[in-house]
């Protein structure tokens, strides 16, 4: 008979009661007993919900105390050099040194799990000695056991995707690594096989990313290995995100099951098993529910798709399950009470998804008779929100698919406008700028909560902005920076205080998910056609104007980023919403222009992130992108000047379509990859105007001038010094006042001292 089985579940919380514990503890406020009394609390409410809907694989050691990479680091005693260990498990203390820091070791790197939002730890094997320190899946395996009866089925990153993610070794030693970490996996599971348990997921998503033939043969005989050991045990050999490359390959292993995404990888891996059949002696692990979106899946057409897959794979060896983690979605939507109830009805958060996988696993079971009246009351559900008033404005669709035929050209090439915006602007060489945000203080965010709460009303928040506006305008001037930014008091965060203001978002109270460690990020939800609404940002920026001789920049989240930081709605393309973005906010910098602003600053730091896993989709994600961003800004004037600022990632290889933006300046992070940047730079020339950042503003330390006239003498190797700008890395809004305005200062005295050794070379 069919079977449902879940990958993995939030550990957050529905009302994020695991960042709370998390952070009593760190700051000594829950004691350790305490504490993971909590945790295993939370833990097994979570088991208890999955068991209640009757899900045949409940996941178990899915669950961490901060990060599940890095839990399999300190599984095998991977421990960074900088720490103090002397082997045995990891004490959390310890554990949580590695992820956060120590007064003395910083942590270890944190980078993007594929292409999702959250952040693992990245492991460090330099120097490691890897054993099994303590056996996870088991202890998780039995407290299931213990506590629920629950059979459960421990989830293990694969040492390939283990390995491929961790750092602190060199290509050439990847196959020595194996050696010495498939003898532990062995371990592992060999005590799982003689505990008894059934089904182990184990997890190998780099398989979706660019392997080759060489990877295929490390598969093989990891796997192989594996079998030969431990016999008795099924394993699931789990992918998602996206399709396999190496079908034929992956679906031969030695192994019980192969996960598959039929949701995210749809096309390539129905084709693949159109094509090549499936193996008689395995299971499918069939991910047919959306483990990272957050709509109620179309029931009828998931049955379709499971017809599909049974007419290959019989359905006692067809799995229903989630397409990924359901990490990656909030907890519940049953707790919303402000939504739109056709939007409310047409989500499905983590629980709702349990409902699903159950659902669809009794239809397959006892027929969809059984379920004809959950059948309705889907379609039901779903053609409410298809016929929703504000996924069918007309007008709006109307409009952007006119702007959107044309071709989004400045009316000048770069080098026409930039002489006109030098004569304009009279900018000293080297000009000075910030990123945007300034200081938000516990007095800036103390004020808009009393607004938000109505204690403060709109007059009495708007005099309190303009003062900080003031207060900052005038210390600018005085630091010496030639252009100014209003410092974004106004907004908490860079997409939402867009999202409010347009048409086509709505908000959730609790719709948190883990971004990275106990931070959690409750993204906004494109649901509707986006469309301006009113002026979003005129009034700040035109009142800083107004206080200044000096340029003002004006300051928008550019169409990409709010997309990539949002839930989007998936009836239409990425790419459709990308230009309805784009149309509204290319409104916005008309209505700036029209107030006298002159520079506009269209960030799009989350442009890299959207790039999709399979190299042959991100030429078409690019190009759809930058023509994304030049919708928004080609309608100024010649003389108004589009500024850019991308951070968080490297841009190497993409500096082509940076410069395809066509903005007149960009301000790029540089601070973790400043090497390779100004690497590319020698391969490539830039031809328009470019900052790279002098400072990392991700420390609360004041850089010296000396620093960061190494910085700028570097950069202006590579760089034209007529193109040049003088600029931290990002924005200052995570920063203190004080240590903001010295390192300022120190920047303007590096530029000075950048003039006067230019000025003696020409
Ligand atoms: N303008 C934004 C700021 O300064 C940019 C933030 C970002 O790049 N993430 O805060
Ligand atoms: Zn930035």
């Amino acid at each position: 008979m069919t079977k449902s089985s879940v990958l993995g579940y939030p550990r957050i919380g529905a009302n994020r009661e695991w960042k709370k514990a998390l952070e009593a503890f760190w700051s000594g406020k829950l004691e350790e007993s305490e504490f993971l009394k909590q945790l295993q609390e939370i833990r097994i409410a979570h088991l208890c919900k999955q068991q209640e809907q009757g899900i045949d694989y409940i996941p178990v050691g899915d669950f961490s105390y901060y990060d599940q990479v890095l839990d399999t680091a300190t599984m095998f005693g991977i421990v960074p050099k900088r720490f103090p260990y002397d082997g045995g498990p990891v004490p959390l203390s310890l554990y949580y040194g590695v992820a956060r820091g120590t007064k003395d070791a910083t942590a270890s790197e944190m980078t993007k799990w594929f292409n999702t939002n959250y952040h693992y730890i990245v492991p460090e094997l330099d120097g490691a000695s890897p054993v099994v320190t303590e056996n996870k899946p088991l202890i998780a395996y039995r407290e299931a056991k213990e506590a629920l009866g629950i059979e459960g089925k421990p989830v293990i990153i694969g040492p390939l995707t283990f390995l491929k993610l961790s750092k602190g070794y060199k290509a050439s030693e990847l196959d020595a690594w194996i050696d010495r970490l498939v003898p532990l996996y062995v371990q592992i599971l060999q005590e799982l096989e003689q505990e008894g348990v059934a089904w182990v997921q184990i997890d190998e998503p780099i398989l979706v990313t660019k392997v080759d033939e060489k990877d295929i043969e490390r598969l093989k005989s990891i796997y192989g290995t594996i079998a030969a050991n431990v016999p008795n045990l099924n394993i699931m050999m789990q992918t998602y995100f996206e399709s396999v490359d190496y079908y034929q390959e992956i679906v031969a292993l030695p192994v019980k099951g192969i996960g598959l995404d039929f949701v995210h990888g749809l096309a390539g891996n129905l084709e693949s098993i159109k094509t090549n059949g499936f193996p008689s002696d395995k299971v499918l692990g069939a991910g047919v529910i959306d483990g990272r979106g957050i709509w109620k899946a179309s029931l009828r057409g998931k049955l379709d798709l499971i017809g599909e897959l049974t007419a290959i794979v019989p359905a006692d060896r067809l799995i229903v399950q989630t397409s990924c983690s359901l990490l990656h979605v909030p907890v519940t939507v049953q707790n919303e009470s402000k939504l739109l109830p056709e939007l409310k009805e047409a989500l499905a958060f983590a629980d709702e998804k349990l409902g699903e996988i159950a659902l669809l696993k009794k239809a397959v079971a006892s027929g969809e008779s059984a379920v004809a009246e959950e059948l309705a009351r889907n379609s039901r559900e779903l053609q409410a929100i298809e016929q929703s008033g504000a996924r069918n404005r007309g007008e709006i669709q109307a409009a952007v698919a006119a702007v959107s035929k044309q071709e989004p050209l400045r009316s000048l090439p770069f080098a026409e406008r930039h002489a006109a915006q030098e004569r304009k602007w009279q900018l000293p060489i080297f000009p000075t700028t910030t990123i945007g945000s300034f200081p938000q203080s516990a007095e800036v965010r103390k004020a808009r909560q009393s607004w938000r709460k109505g204690e403060w009303n709109n007059e009495q928040y708007n005099a309190f902005i303009r003062e900080q506006i003031d207060l900052w305008i005038g210390l600018q001037e005085e630091i010496g920076l030639d252009v100014l930014v209003h410092g974004e008091f106004e907004r908490t965060d860079m997409v939402e205080f867009f999202g409010e203001k347009l048409a086509g978002f709505a908000f959730t109270e609790f719709g948190w998910v883990q971004s990275y460690g106990s931070r959690c990020v409750k993204p906004p939800i494109i649901f509707g056609d986006v469309a301006f609404e009113q002026a979003m940002t005129v009034e700040e920026t035109r009142y800083a104007q107004s206080k200044t001789a000096r340029p003002v920049k004006g300051m928008l989240t550019g169409p990409i980023t709010i997309m990539n930081w949002s839930f989007v709605r998936d009836d239409i393309t990425r790419e459709q919403i990308a230009y309805q973005l784009a149309y509204a906010l290319r409104q916005e910098v008309e209505a700036l222009e029209q107030a006298g602003i002159g520079m506009i600053q269209v960030d799009e730091p989350a442009v890299r992130e959207g790039l999709p896993l399979k190299e042959k989709d991100q030429a078409e994600y690019l190009a759809w992108s930058v023509k994304a961003f030049r919708m928004t800004t080609c309608t100024v004037q010649d003389t108004t000047q589009i500024h850019t600022h991308m951070c968080y990632c490297e841009f190497h290889d993409m500096i082509d379509s940076i410069e395809a933006m066509d903005a007149d300046v960009i301000s790029i992070e540089t601070s973790r990859s400043h090497g390779e940047l100004i690497h590319s730079f020698e391969e490539n020339t830039y031809k328009l105007g470019i900052g790279l950042g002098v400072y990392d503003i991700h420390s609360p330390r004041v850089p010296s001038v000396g620093e960061m006239t190494n910085m700028i003498d570097r950069a202006l190797r590579v760089l034209d010094p007529k193109l040049f700008w003088i600029n931290p890395d990002c924005g200052l809004k995570t920063r203190g006042s004080e240590e903001t305005i010295a390192s300022l200062r120190n920047m303007v005295d590096a530029t000075r001292i950048a003039r006067e050794k230019h000025t003696v070379q020409v």
